[in-house]
């Protein structure tokens, strides 16, 4: 039963006007008073305005409220506040994708021809990012391995750098980056550092609380968690963020209401999902550690992971559900292995409940010179796995499967 007026007291029909005009203004949506027990979606693309007096209360920003859906609505300021808690930061915006997080944080900090590190093992979007939006003359771009610290400090020093840029864990090769080591250096320097936690979620890290001025998160992978959110978040402090807000609304990067939503929903169970993408992961890792036709497996909880000791002391509880292995047999012997697996698919995309691998080499890095790829570690035979959150029997069983293929 519903519990109010379907019509409002003294809302009659109104037959003065055509039925076209009715139709257009019948029913009125009522706000009810108490809250919903779950957030309700607004997805009203423009919100009304009783008069003048409320237009200016409202632009001045001293009532909770909206104004236009490009502003930013009610369920991108729930997801972004939830993520603000979740990081330990003072503020937090969402857009839409992660790479206009990325972009915005960039753009805000970067005066025309400023210097920006960044590691060499990013995701290869950013790379090309950097490559072709921040190149000379828009801003000078310097890439180091942020594996050694000597040397992103020195890149630092040399181009008077004002941006230093790299990845929690870095995509597709699980690099760990020792934020606490790189947060020293930027601050002696005056540097800001900006880290990209995409692949480890604040259920794992949070990068502000490591000496971090900004975190950004591509919302498409762990945060929203099912393969059906396009969104991304930036953390930090308030005068970090105020910039990053405007220019989102001026480029027309903010969240859509719908992404928000379901990103705030799946935000719910980020501490399982991880707990289990974790978990999963590290018993794969062990297993295609022991394939004879497997010649690498990158994963931070094998002992042979160059940052095996920092993983354990900044990821106590794991570090999600990505990992990379290299196959042997080079692209054919990829082709092969593919085609066996049974479940797992190729999805361009990462952590989502459900198994998935991709092609670096085709997909990520697709856009990087060969050489720099191979240099990177990113070979033809290198296979990045998305580990999901199945019953861990069932994912070895499919890879098992691909193997014997
Ligand atoms: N950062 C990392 C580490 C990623 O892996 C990706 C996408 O794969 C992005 C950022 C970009 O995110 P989006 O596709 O949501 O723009």
């Amino acid at each position: 039963m519903a519990t109010g007026p379907e019509r409002r007291e003294g809302m009659q029909a109104d037959h003065t006007v055509h039925p076209n005009t009715a139709v257009v203004h019948a029913g009125h949506f009522v706000t009810p008073v108490n809250e919903g027990a779950s957030p309700p979606l607004y997805q009203a693309a423009a919100y009304r305005f009783r008069d003048l007096a409320q237009v200016e209360e409202i632009y001045a920003g001293n009532v909770p409220s909206a104004i236009y859906g490009r502003y930013g609505g009610p369920n991108g300021a729930q997801f972004a506040g939830a993520i603000a808690e979740l990081e330990g930061a003072q503020s937090a915006f969402a857009s839409a994708n992660g790479m206009s997080a990325i972009d915005a944080a960039l753009a805000t900090n970067l005066p025309v021809g400023a210097a920006l590190v960044a590691t060499r093992d990013i995701y290869g979007g950013t790379y090309e990012l950097l490559m072709h939006e921040y190149a000379a003359p828009r801003a000078q771009v310097t890439f180091v391995d942020q594996s050694n610290c000597a040397e992103v400090e020195a890149a630092l020093i040399r181009t008077q750098a004002r941006v230093l840029y790299t990845e929690a864990l870095t995509n597709p090769l699980m690099g760990v980056a020792d934020i606490d080591a790189l947060a020293a250096i930027t601050k002696r320097l005056g540097v800001l550092l900006i880290i990209d936690a995409t692949f480890a979620s604040p259920a794992l890290i949070q990068p502000l609380a490591h000496g971090a001025d900004l975190v950004v998160h591509s919302v498409t992978k762990y945060l929203g968690g099912h393969g059906d959110v396009g969104a991304g978040v930036v953390a930090g402090r308030e005068e970090l963020i105020a910039p990053i807000r405007e220019h989102l609304i001026r480029t027309g990067a903010t969240v859509a209401h719908f992404d928000a939503w379901l990103a705030t929903r799946g935000l719910r169970t980020l501490g399982l999902r991880m707990e289990r993408h974790s978990s999963n992961a590290n018993r794969v890792a062990a297993y295609l550690a022991s394939v004879p036709a497997v010649l690498r497996v990158h994963h931070p909880s094998l002992a042979s992971h160059a940052q095996h000791e920092l993983a354990k002391r900044l990821y106590p509880q794991g570090t999600g559900g990505m990992l990379a292995f290299d196959l042997a047999g080079g692209r054919d012997g990829v082709d092969r292995f593919l085609r066996g697996l049974r479940r797992i698919a190729i999805v361009h995309s990462l952590g989502e409940v459900a198994t998935t691998i991709g092609y670096s080499a085709v997909s990520s890095h697709r856009g990087l010179p060969a050489q720099l790829r191979e240099e990177l570690g990113v070979t033809d035979g290198t296979l990045r796995l998305s580990v999901g959150i199945e019953h861990c029997d069932d994912i070895i069983a499919d890879l098992a499967q691909g193997f014997r293929s």
